[in-house]
């Protein structure tokens, strides 16, 4: 399985194995442009400051994206040496660079002029963070509690450590970002906004689910909805478990094993949870597909009506 994170020696081997190429093929599969080579050549040559400039400078969420980019599908999938051998694990590189980061915003120059923006997902913090470098005072709306969007709500913590977000939030706070969170503005709301702000900036980004061409049915909650639930809460209820159950796919390994995991599940607490997605594979979990042979089979197997 590949690594997630680096160590310091591991990154050098790694960055040693990079080729450096004319024409990066790995910098042509990522969505943002990163400078992946010289950022690689920057750790070969044992500069780990200026690695950490290279990335930050073309990304202020490099610390996240490291995280939970699709790699395989991007830089690592276009890398050059998966027609050799095992191509260079550009995610664990840039993980390892950004983890240790301190994340500080720049002197700024206020320009007096003052900016909303609607939703603190992503695309909202980036936009607040480069509109702050140019000297604008920025607040950001949002309906949830917490900064993050997506990346609070809708990724299991598994998959971000929450360490990255409580760094994005301290970064927001350096950068003094102002927050109206737990405020959901309708469409009217929005255009009021104009009124009070020289510009709006709408960045709701992924509040709906992909249609799953399956149909409807009480049994079935798209994953977003599952996720942001889960993430609000701090205790599952059994009713929970019904989502759960219905979100989680039961290959026929997992299934053996799965007995285990039901008694933890039925305390349903958050760790349970947590363990079961774990020992679940990425591919496989959120099928709902198979909700309908799996809800039957457990409720047959342990004697319980869900
Ligand atoms: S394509 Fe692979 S080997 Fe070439 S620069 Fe990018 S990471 Fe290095």
């Amino acid at each position: 399985m590949r690594k997630v994170i680096f160590n310091s020696s591991e990154a050098m081997l790694e960055a040693k194995r990079c080729l450096s190429c004319k024409n990066p093929s790995c910098e042509k599969g990522c969505p943002i442009g990163n400078h992946i080579r010289d950022f690689i050549k920057a750790l070969k040559d044992d500069n780990l400051a200026l690695a950490e400039k290279i990335v930050f400078d073309n990304s202020n969420l490099a610390f996240i994206c490291s995280l939970v980019c699709p790699h395989e599908k991007n830089c690592i999938g276009n890398c050059i040496l998966n027609h050799k051998k095992m191509p260079i694990n550009v995610g664990a590189l840039e993980a390892y660079i950004t983890s240790n980061t301190k994340l500080k915003a720049p002197e700024i120059i206020e320009n007096g002029k003052r900016v909303a923006i609607v939703g603190a997902g992503p695309a909202g913090i980036n936009a607040a963070i480069e509109l702050r470098k140019s000297g604008y005072s920025v607040t950001i709306y949002d309906a949830f509690k917490h900064i993050g969007g997506v990346m609070s709500y809708g990724i299991p913590e598994y998959r971000i450590d929450r360490k990255a977000l409580l760094r994005l939030e301290a970064l927001v706070n350096d950068y003094k970002i102002h927050l109206k969170l737990n405020t959901f503005l309708k469409e009217e709301d929005i255009l009021k906004l104009k009124e009070g702000y020289d510009k709006v900036v709408i960045a709701v980004g992924l509040t709906k689910s992909r249609d799953l061409g399956i149909g409807e049915s009480k049994r079935i909650i798209k994953a977003s909805t599952l996720l942001r639930e889960y993430n609000n809460i701090s205790k599952l209820t059994p009713s929970d478990l019904r989502y759960i159950l219905a979100y989680i796919s039961f290959p026929q390994k997992f299934w053996k094993l799965s007995r285990d995991y039901y008694k933890n599940i039925t305390k349903c607490n958050k760790k349970a949870f947590l363990n079961l997605l774990q020992k679940s594979n990425d591919k496989t979990y959120f099928q709902v597909k198979f909700v309908q042979e799996i809800l039957p089979r457990i409720e047959s197997e342990y004697g319980v009506k869900l």
